[in-house]
């Protein structure tokens, strides 16, 4: 477990998004499979107390990681609480964009 994370913390640039800290979870029920690493990030917004979005680190490429935390975070005041921020999805065609709205896009 602790090789995981290690290795999940050198090889998964940057450590933030959007000015957010990126936090690094290593889950393991093992009802429910082998571990799996996860980044996550906490919504800045003042009137979204203890709102987080999730990505699993193997969800495509670390760019995938990086786009869809980005485009969740940017997209935050578009949302009026925290329930409905948390519980949207950002889209491939929104992470592409803001990819490349960052000078980021995919490989
Ligand atoms: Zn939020």
């Amino acid at each position: 477990m602790v090789d995981l994370m290690i290795s999940a913390t050198a090889a998964h640039i940057p450590t933030t998004i959007e000015g957010v800290d990126v936090a690094i979870d290593v889950e393991f029920n093992p009802s429910r499979g082998p571990p799996y690493i996860r980044k996550r990030v906490r919504c800045p917004l003042a009137h979204h107390p203890n709102c987080f979005k999730y990505r699993n680190v193997n969800m495509g490429t670390q760019m995938d990681v990086v786009g869809f935390l980005g485009c969740w975070l940017q997209n935050g005041r578009n949302y009026s609480d925290r329930v409905s921020h948390m519980k949207w999805r950002p889209q491939p065609v929104a992470v592409q964009l803001y990819l490349d709205s960052c000078g980021l896009a995919a490989e």
